[in-house]
């Protein structure tokens, strides 16, 4: 998930007149602040093994895992490579086991209006996979770098591989780990590949609840959620407007790399009738919602989001690359700067 068009708020808005249009597109102006990058051509520094963060794309994809919807053997098998990449990177359970279970009831208003559909569905089995690098400062907080790997599954028999969403969020922070295994970080850095992302934030919302100590020690959510697939060489960095202190940290790694970082999409503004705040639209939204800050890094949508067509062959390989360099950038120096 990701998208978040509120038309009816939209609506109700534009019905109050003008003065609102107006004041949403200076708000447009004030909040996508394109941060300067470095210049073209500039070698950013390499630190992401390319050939891994492609293959782990192309596997988490591949039809064998069915389009990885929640409770499905698709699912299991995203689990079953979850449990060998956090193990074959060195990683430590953060409870007993890499393997968090949870369960809920998903509501769908689709099922309440549509005959012969489920308005309550059961998911007693679902599995968020965390594993954490202990930090070296015996003060230090803990930095969470998430990214659910669940998406859509197969529907009308036509399977959703979700290879941007959200594929390329996981192998992007399978690469953060193998990072700061080589280069031991100050803060314990958590890593949580979280389930149930689609069917409302369900995994992020179990980490929270069965957090073993005070939300006040973490000391930031790094969501990743579609950083792969964009063809003009932007992303956006959202959070920012909410912790004002995060924004130097991520104007230095940009300036640093390749890519184009945008910040804005977190406080709701009008785009072609649309309110677009993706505040609450990943697993950041828990986070943000206890009083964590949170920086969510993600692509514009595109055509093939949650679409069939999401697919290893359409993300934009050079792009994903360099915004997975990007990101051990600006976790690392999240890492070193903040309290
Ligand atoms: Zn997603």
């Amino acid at each position: 998930m990701r998208k978040s068009r509120m038309l009816l708020a939209a609506t109700l808005l534009m019905a109050a007149g003008a003065y609102i249009v107006v004041a949403g597109q200076s708000e447009l102006k004030r909040i996508a602040v394109p941060l300067p990058a470095a210049a073209p051509g500039a070698p950013g520094a390499a630190r992401v093994d390319s050939a891994q963060l492609l293959g782990d794309v192309r596997t988490l994809a591949s039809a064998e895992f069915g389009g990885r919807r929640t409770g499905t053997e698709g699912s299991r098998k995203a689990q079953a490579f979850l449990q060998a990449r956090f193990e074959a990177l060195g990683l430590r359970p953060f409870g007993g086991a890499f393997a968090e279970p949870f369960a809920f009831t998903h509501k769908s208003i689709k099922g309440l209006l549509t005959p012969g559909k489920a308005y309550k569905t059961e998911y007693p089995k679902s599995v968020n996979y965390i594993g954490f690098i202990p930090g070296s400062a015996t003060d230090a907080r803990y930095i969470v770098v998430s990214a659910h790997y669940d998406h859509l599954g197969e529907k009308a028999g036509k399977l959703y591989p979700g290879a941007d969403d959200n594929a390329s969020g996981v192998a992007a922070m399978l690469a953060i780990a193998k990072w700061f295994k080589a280069h031991p970080p100050r803060h314990s850095i958590v890593f949580a590949a979280f389930d149930g992302e689609e069917l409302g934030l369900q995994g992020a919302r179990a980490f929270l609840a069965a957090l073993p100590f005070p939300k006040a020690r973490l000391a930031l959510n790094l969501n990743l959620d579609m950083v792969s697939h964009n063809d003009s060489n932007e992303i956006y960095a959202a959070g920012t407007s909410y912790t004002p202190a995060l924004t130097p940290l991520v104007a230095q790694a940009a300036a640093r790399n390749t890519v184009k970082v945008k910040l804005g999409h977190d406080r709701s503004q009008l785009v072609a009738g649309s309110v677009e705040d993706w505040t609450g639209s990943s697993d950041h939204g828990p986070f943000h919602d206890a009083g964590v800050p949170f920086l969510y890094f993600g692509v514009e949508d595109h055509d093939d989001y949650h679409a069939p067509s999401d697919t290893f062959e359409r993300i934009n390989q050079k792009f994903f690359v360099d915004v997975a360099n990007l990101l051990v950038d600006v976790a690392e120096t999240a890492d070193r700067n903040l309290r």
